[in-house]
């Protein structure tokens, strides 16, 4: 190489490291409005028996509406009616596919668009078999000073007797919002029942009355500590802006069958097992979209000094950074389709050769990818074109990406911040299915998150054994929904 470019690249290459640190050392989270809240009054003892209580009630839905015990949530109904008085008489009730609730709370102006709270009512079932591994029974609700236990503590009864906490506590006060404020109660969110869905039917309501939502908060995101020993001591609010979509598919090989005495080279589960490489071998491309961009930043931005001089770098990184989540499962769930074949099957018995053979494969969809190129996707990947591909029914499409410029998403940063300063609020992508998506026909700004300071580990009680929250966490949470309410129900 010619000794003057070899020297002018040295000199270029020097000079963008020299600058590094000093792009390290400017690079700070942005400044948001932190100054602190003044008190909120909160009925502490009064949610907690309140939540206790609605634990104990089981709002289990079933996908077919007739199977549905409706005894619970009618109990559930008058449970509601007695402990929250003044919503019952304040607000405006409609009842809405037999379980949901909607409650409208007349604003001031009725030329602004509304502002919604959704909550489901229904809970998981207990796993057979697991009911004696809960250290307090599922539906006991015991509160034992610590934690309150039981099926609901999380997901998400929590969240919905916060939110009724806030607006009794609310109208205790006198306090009247200048948009309506509608409370949006599902009654069948956990089984995903597509026509008798109530967030659907909800959604239906305000297509009809022609009303369009401001925005929407549901479940979704939480607060989780963030601790790396000298790099972060954080705590990270996750604002679900995007849920991913849900696609079960079967592929099946169909044989001639007989006796496995005579077996060919090939059975229907031998061709089948090529068919699972084909498919394990072409993951779905990967790519950072902006929100996991936007993500990175806002923490790259409250690490400690010296790890600034990497996450400083993120757009630099950004292909290697790509390539690195596509080898940890968490991590390459937040990046592309993931693809799990989950289910096998063959033949009856073991000395019968199958006649049909099948797969089951399970992707979460990317926002933005549909069910139509999931099967393009197998169509272009299989390389045996004798198989069949059949999406099963339940499928479910990914949301759209909320904007994290819009009103709600600016409030919700600054509440956080300022209930605590040592939070990062950043948008993220949710794994699970929420209610939420179903009401992108009446509003843009949807945004999933329980303002709970939950860990990870308990996290993981969700849907599972020994679910149960932290009393600590509670009062913050109706105190976030009360200015929550206050502050995004006005101007
Ligand atoms: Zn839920």
């Amino acid at each position: 190489m010619n000794p003057k470019i070899k020297y002018s690249m040295l000199t270029a290459l020097a000079a963008a490291l020299a600058t590094v640190p000093v792009k390290a050392l400017l690079y700070k989270p942005e400044k948001v409005n932190g100054t602190p809240f003044p008190e909120e009054n909160v009925d502490l003892e009064r949610y907690r028996k309140n939540l206790s209580d609605a634990i104990k009630i089981k709002t289990i839905a079933e996908k077919d509406p007739e199977l549905t015990n409706w005894a619970p949530f009618e109990e559930f109904h008058t449970f509601l009616k007695e402990r929250y008085p003044l919503i019952h008489e304040k607000l405006e009730l409609t009842v809405l596919a037999k379980g949901s609730l909607l409650y409208r709370w007349k604003g001031t102006d009725s030329s602004l668009d509304p502002i919604a709270l959704l909550s489901h009512q229904d809970v998981v079932p207990i796993s057979e078999g697991t009911e004696n591994d809960w250290i307090n029974p599922p539906f006991s609700g015991f509160d034992d000073g610590e934690f309150i236990w039981g099926r609901g503590a999380l997901d998400m009864k929590n969240h919905l007797i916060a939110v009724m906490e806030s607006v009794e506590t609310l109208l205790q006060e006198g306090f009247t919002p200048v948009r309506d404020v509608y409370i949006c109660l599902g009654h069948n969110e956990e089984v995903m029942s597509s026509d008798s869905s109530g967030a659907i039917v909800m959604c239906n309501y305000f297509l009809e009355k022609g009303i369009k939502l401001d925005c929407v908060i549901d479940e979704g995101g939480a607060i989780l500590p963030v601790n790396v020993k000298g790099v972060i001591n954080k705590n990270l609010a996750g604002i679900g802006v995007a849920e991913k979509g849900y696609v079960d598919v079967e592929v099946a090989v169909n044989a001639k069958g007989g006796h496995s005495s005579q077996a060919p080279n090939h059975t229907a589960l031998g061709h089948l097992a090529d068919v699972i490489k084909d498919i394990e071998n072409n993951q779905f491309k990967a790519s950072l979209s902006p929100m996991m961009m936007e993500l990175f930043d806002k923490i790259g931005r409250n690490v400690s000094y010296p790890a600034r001089l990497i996450t400083c770098n993120i757009k630099l990184l950004k292909p290697l950074l790509t390539k690195v989540m596509t080898f940890i499962p968490p991590a390459a769930s937040m990046i592309r389709t993931t693809t799990g074949v989950t289910m096998a099957s063959g033949s009856p018995a073991p000395n019968v050769l199958p006649q049909r053979a099948t797969i089951n494969v399970n992707f979460r969809t990317y926002p933005g990818q549909t069910v139509d190129d999931v099967v393009a996707h197998l169509r272009k990947v299989i390389k045996n074109k004798n198989v069949e591909i059949n999406v099963k029914p339940g499928w479910k499409n990914p949301s759209k990406f909320s904007p994290t410029d819009s009103r709600c998403f600016k409030a919700l940063e600054e509440i956080c911040y300022r209930m605590n300063n040592d939070t990062i609020v950043a948008p993220y992508l949710v794994m699970g299915g929420t209610d939420a998506c179903h009401y992108e026909p009446v509003c843009d700004n949807i945004y999933r998150y329980s303002p709970f300071m939950v860990d990870t580990a308990l996290l993981l009680t969700t849907h599972g054994t020994n679910e149960r929250i932290p009393v600590a966490t509670l009062k913050d949470g109706v105190a976030f929904f009360k200015r929550y309410i206050k502050i995004v129900s006005a101007e």
